[in-house]
């Protein structure tokens, strides 16, 4: 098989699709070793399938994570792997009145104490983010804390962390991840928002059940960030088509701007469709909804420009900035997000 070079750069010559391929530096990833697994969607589309796939791939892990090339990649959407280098960027990206979400990248945990470690580290860093005076709150998985082992312990390190970040003006957030924890997310949320109301969670405008999650949250007045999901969902749960998920967002973002006009949601747009945030602040214009009564969040790195001009705008804008070395999963769903960014990645590693 051969692959077409890109700007002229040398690219390895794969004899067969299932031999080892050398990257410059030594790096080797054996194909041979990596098989999708048999649940992939079949509506998707065939790149962000392969990713998604992909990103369940241990072997592909392991490599990855020892690749100085493809860690040199993810440059793009994380500062680092230290939590030092996030807070160092968040502390230049406040300065034009961006808000902070830090997340310490990491999921599914396989044992319980593990959890115990990282609930101390979001300890540490609510501490630090006092200490630097930084507009900026925290976003945890609930299986980092440890929610496949025991659903109480990871109550516990929920409400312990909730009030560490109350402490210091600071507040939680419990990211949604794949369909199958939606019920206990849910039930986690419920019991943390009501000792700790700034909590917020994120639901998902590609699962069919959204709309009745957000009228179940409805009384406890909740803090929603809505994002369009980045998981490899059946058809039985998920719209399969993209188009039918964006418009979903803009029916439940139509929602929350209501709920909020009558005090009942703080919405949040968690989502780089710029065209689709246009929409939304035009809804919310409809509404007599002043500008800070909803806000845009938008990823480390992803629409920077439109992330400065929605600010200077006077809209708020929030950028989640992820670190730490348990990047390959969540990176994949990056590229996934936009599989052109394949060959971003393709270039640097070749180029
Ligand atoms: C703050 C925040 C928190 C999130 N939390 C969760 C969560 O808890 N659970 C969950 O399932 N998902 C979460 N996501 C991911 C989300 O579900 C989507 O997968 C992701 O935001 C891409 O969808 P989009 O809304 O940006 O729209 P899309 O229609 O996918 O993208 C719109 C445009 O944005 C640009 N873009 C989008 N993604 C990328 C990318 N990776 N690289 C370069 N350009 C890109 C492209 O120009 C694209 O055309 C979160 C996203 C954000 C921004």
């Amino acid at each position: 098989m051969k692959l077409r070079p890109i700007g002229g750069a040398s690219i390895p010559r794969l004899t067969h699709p299932r031999d080892p391929v050398i990257f410059r530096g030594g790096d080797t990833l054996h194909p041979r070793r990596w098989r999708p697994p048999p649940d992939s969607n079949p509506p998707m589309p065939i790149g962000r399938s392969l990713l998604l796939a992909a990103a369940k791939s241990e072997a592909l892990n392991q490599f990855a994570l020892k690749s100085r090339v493809v860690k040199r990649a993810t440059k793009a959407f994380m500062p680092g792997e230290k939590p030092e280098d996030a807070l160092d960027a968040g502390a230049q990206l406040v300065k034009d009145g961006r808000r902070i979400i830090y997340t310490k990248l990491g999921e599914a945990l396989t044992q319980l104490k593990d959890a115990d470690a990282v609930r101390d580290h979001y300890l540490w860093l609510f501490d630090q983010i006092k200490a630097r005076g930084l507009p900026a709150q925290v976003s945890i998985k609930p299986t980092q804390l440890g929610l496949d082992q025991s659903e109480s312990a990871c109550l516990a390190h929920c409400l312990t962390l909730a009030a560490k970040a109350e402490s210091v003006g600071s507040a939680l957030w419990l990211d949604m991840e794949d369909s199958t924890y939606v019920d206990r997310t849910l039930v986690l949320y419920e019991a943390v928002k009501a000792k700790h109301p700034s909590t917020g969670l994120a639901l998902q405008s590609y699962l069919f059940r959204t709309p009745k999650d957000l009228e179940r949250l409805r009384p406890l007045k909740p803090v929603i960030r809505l994002v369009k999901g980045a998981y490899a969902e059946p058809a039985s749960v998920a719209f399969p088509k993209k188009a039918d998920t964006d418009e979903a967002y803009y029916r439940i973002a139509g929602t929350m701007l209501e709920m909020a006009k009558t005090g009942e949601c703080t919405p949040i747009f968690g989502t780089h469709d710029v065209p689709l945030v246009g929409r939304i602040i035009a809804r919310a214009e409809q509404l007599a909804l002043a500008k800070g009564r909803y806000e845009v969040h938008m990823l480390y790195g992803i629409r920077s420009k439109e992330q400065q001009r929605l600010r200077a705008e006077g809209h708020a804008i929030t950028v989640l900035i992820s670190y730490g070395d348990a990047w390959y999963r969540w990176y994949m769903r990056r590229l996934a997000e936009r599989p052109a960014n394949v060959w971003f990645v393709a270039k640097s590693i070749f180029g």
